[in-house]
């Protein structure tokens, strides 16, 4: 972790920022450069027609416009295919859904009856997971269910009558499923936990534990975390047997972001610059992070009242209020989607033109997760951090 990278901590009863001193500020500015950092592009040691996968999932994953395998696919699934577990040390943006999708696709449609439980940290992850599977599994006669809060328990009670081949859900969700004996797990023989460290934060543990003490030892096991803490490393000597370690090393931050700050000279109006901002015709598509709940409701009402066409997305709106604002985001129907961490973290959201930190991340790895929502695929993207001058810098 980068040096005054550590959590945010009170002071005087108020939660300290990251970026509040000069050292740390200057972690906002990073002119984006187009220098390639290794020798060249990534060189993969499999197509994916080298994998031992079935033609139908082969078709399915070109006809999703994937040429090469990523990194992570490339290193773990020849290990899953052949029932290995897996740790992958891997973030958002490096392919890893696939690198465990594939490979599970693969294990349902050969072996009869098999089941997969995939947990993950927020309804948006779960639902993103569940939409590239539907997407690898095109045709091949089996489904995914997704199991999360906030969303009406009845429907996914029913839908998990079907016997689904994947469940895709939050821990807290598919604990409740559990105790209501909507869910059985002795039939699972494989589980993935993505963004392990994510739901560790989220004070999931006890949830994870429950929910893997009741699934059979003898089950096939993949991890992904961006992190690896204690906590991690005690969960996955306790969960998993003899595993391949794949860690995917990238940049803390892209080099394809361009990363300034805005100053915001004492007494300024920091609310109209942000509508200025947003006015200028590059800001099409910008994700505009704020610090609470409230916060970000209230800037998304003034911002709409200031006629900037902007939505919000936030743990206080049900699920489908976020999915709603999400396809308006990703449709362009909304240029300024407001947000607050937790709900944004893991959305893959193609083509964010901007990143904007309205209010200051609480922590550098905060910032490092709010800005690789942009500069994606190679795309080049832009982070403003809005710094308040206090005592005139
Ligand atoms: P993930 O890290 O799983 O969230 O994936 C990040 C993005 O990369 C998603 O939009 C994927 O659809 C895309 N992606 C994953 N694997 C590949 C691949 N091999 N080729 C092209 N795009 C990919």
């Amino acid at each position: 972790m980068a040096p005054g990278g550590g959590r945010g901590f009170s002071r005087g009863g108020r939660q300290r920022s990251f970026g509040e001193t000069e050292a740390e500020f200057s972690k906002f500015i990073n002119k984006a450069v187009i220098t390639e950092e290794q020798a060249g592009p990534y060189v993969p040691e499999h197509r994916f027609n080298d994998f031992a996968i079935g033609e139908h999932l082969k078709k399915n994953i070109a006809a999703k416009g994937y040429e090469l395998p990523t990194p992570i696919q490339d290193k773990a699934i020849p290990h899953a295919l052949v029932g290995q577990d897996v740790v992958g040390l891997a973030e958002t943006g490096t392919g890893k859904t696939a690198a465990f999708l594939i490979p599970l696709i693969e294990k349902v449609t050969t072996k009869r009856g098999e089941r997969v439980l995939v947990m993950a940290p927020t309804r948006e992850l779960a639902v993103q997971i569940e939409k590239e599977l539907a997407g690898f599994a095109r045709g091949m006669g089996f489904r995914g269910m997704v199991a999360v809060g906030g969303a009406n328990i009845g429907p996914q009670i029913t839908a998990l009558r079907h016997e689904p081949a994947f469940v895709i859900g939050t821990p807290g969700r598919l604990k409740d499923l559990m105790e209501r004996r909507a869910l059985n797990l002795s039939g699972f023989g494989t589980v993935v936990l993505d963004e392990a460290d994510r739901m560790l934060d989220m004070g999931f543990i006890d949830d994870m534990r429950f929910i893997l003490g009741t699934m059979r030892t003898e089950r096939h096991t993949l991890f992904f975390s961006a992190t690896m803490g204690k906590d991690i490393e005690k969960l996955i000597g306790d969960f998993l047997v003899n595993p391949v370690i794949i860690s995917v090393k990238t940049r803390d931050t892209s080099k394809n972001v361009d990363q300034d700050i805005v100053r915001i000279p004492r007494g300024g109006d920091k609310f109209g610059t942000l509508v200025e901002l947003l006015a200028g015709q590059a800001f099409n598509k910008v994700l505009v992070f704020g610090r609470t709940k409230h916060g970000v409701e209230r800037l998304a009402r003034d911002l709409k009242r200031a006629g900037i066409k902007a939505d919000s997305i936030h743990g206080d709106k049900t699920h489908g209020a976020r999915q709603r604002a999400l396809a308006a985001f990703k449709e362009g129907k909304v240029s300024a989607l407001i947000a607050t961490d937790v709900a944004a973290r893991g959305l893959d959201i193609p083509a964010v033109s901007h990143v904007i930190n309205y209010d200051l991340p609480s922590t550098y790895e905060d910032y490092v997760h709010r800005i690789g929502r942009t500069g994606r695929a190679d795309m080049k993207g832009q982070a403003l951090t809005f710094v308040e001058e206090r005592f005139g810098r």
